[in-house]
């Protein structure tokens, strides 16, 4: 049985890293890359950091018995600061400290399943997500690792701006880009307010009522004004595209990677193969729009939408398996409840994934994506002791990262089982 929000509890136990050493003792060690399961496993660390050979003997032993140590995982498009279920109106009566604070208890809630790092692209507060990720970071409350976008950039008419209400109700324009000169602009204002990479929305949304996920956005000139000048400032760009001509102008202009990627072809799937971009499918997010009676109250627009896109998305995954895309973790959780995070991972294995490549979805890639493989996605020496365990043989049955039973964030222990 697993019991969650243990942490006030455990303070006694949590091993501050600057302390004793850690070793993690548990029935198996998967290996990420290679898929091979070590029986038993065991890893120690110190320093908040994975340690190579012997543990030394006043090290102080966990045996977590029959569950499986794989590195803690990772989600490359996250929401923390939505709150799934409010409905259209609902967003609109929002103020930025609420969303703040359900980016507070939403962040628990991630690393409480397992997740010690984020990509959260797209907050719609007052840059609430560059106050969220430096809470964090400071040890203030518990969440995981952040990296954050700000508020999308946008067209006007865009997925990102206000739509179908009358012109008195707006969204605020200052994400709202309709030139190269803009662009420029709005990139280097954004990273001034601290933000770590750009996401912008190159078609039209689902979740957006009145605009066409299939239509693409930005002129030629305005994707790559966004690129080039975040490249300069050394920020990765990504890119909302359900559209195969957007996925295309996006990749064609150098994001580092596309989210949702839809109704990709196998045409502009060579495309990303040839420039290493990467694809963050988000999978349960269109599956949940259309979960029966409706549980998180979309409108009968994005309803429409999702069911046209659902049938063709299968493909579109595939088409990006056959061309051998870096495929990375990513949810768009906000769209639908923040705890179900590990939800991404049936469906990846039911779209055709196997298991193992699931996982490494999570782990290795989503590294790779975020430019962290030497900090985290592996349990190697020297990483950061960002640790979880669940029952059994995750491999075997892909559902058991649903139920992650021990979580160590940075050497230390954020959640453990009862026995
Ligand atoms: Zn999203």
């Amino acid at each position: 049985m697993i019991l969650r929000g243990l942490l006030a509890s455990l303070v006694g136990l949590s091993l501050c890293a600057q302390e004793r050493p850690l070793v993690l003792r548990a029935a198996r060690l998967l290996d990420v890359r290679t898929g091979t399961l070590s029986s038993p496993g065991q890893v120690w660390v110190k320093d908040g950091r994975i340690q190579a050979g012997i543990p030394p003997a006043e090290a102080q032993v966990l045996d977590l018995g029959d569950r499986t140590l794989l590195p803690g995982l990772i989600d490359t498009h996250t929401h923390l600061l939505f709150r799934a279920g409010l409905g259209e109106l609902g967003h609109l009566k929002r103020s930025h400290a609420a969303q703040v604070l359900d980016g507070v208890v939403n962040a628990r809630k991630v690393l409480e399943a397992g997740f010690t790092t984020v990509r959260d692209v797209g907050a719609s507060a007052d840059f609430g997500d560059v106050a969220l990720r430096d809470a964090i970071a400071r040890g203030d409350i518990p969440g995981p690792r952040m990296l954050v976008g700000g508020p999308s950039l946008s067209i006007t008419g865009g997925h990102g701006d206000l739509n179908g209400f009358p012109p008195h109700l707006h969204s605020g324009d200052e994400h709202l880009v309709d030139s190269p000169d803009r662009a420029r602009h709005t990139v280097r204002e954004w990273r001034k307010r601290g933000v770590d990479l750009i996401k912008l929305h190159a078609t039209g949304g689902v979740l957006s009522n009145h605009d066409d996920p299939g239509a693409p956005s930005f002129s030629p000139p305005e994707f790559k004004a966004i690129v080039e000048e975040a490249n300069r400032r050394g920020m990765d760009v990504c890119a909302h595209a359900h559209g195969d001509a957007g996925i295309r102008e996006a990749t064609l202009a150098g994001v580092r990677s596309i989210e949702h990627g839809s109704l990709l072809s196998a045409a502009t799937a060579m495309e990303m193969k040839a420039r290493g971009t990467f694809l963050v499918p988000t999978l349960y997010a269109l599956e949940s729009i259309l979960l029966p009676g409706n549980p998180y109250r979309f409108p009968e627009g994005s309803l429409a939408k999702a069911r046209a896109i659902l049938p063709l998305r299968r493909a579109g995954f595939r088409v990006a398996l056959e061309a051998g895309l870096p495929i990375a973790y990513g949810t768009d959780i906000g769209v639908f409840e923040h705890g179900q995070v590990a939800m991404d991972f049936r469906y990846l294995v039911s779209y055709g994934m196997t298991p193992l490549q699931a996982i490494q979805s999570a782990t290795v890639t989503a590294a790779r994506l975020l430019r962290l493989e030497a900090e985290i996605g592996t349990l190697e020496t020297g990483r950061a002791a960002d640790i979880i365990a669940v029952e059994g043989d995750p491999l075997k049955d892909i559902t058991t990262l649903e139920r992650v039973a021990f979580v160590l964030q940075g050497g230390r222990v954020v959640q453990r089982p009862v026995r």
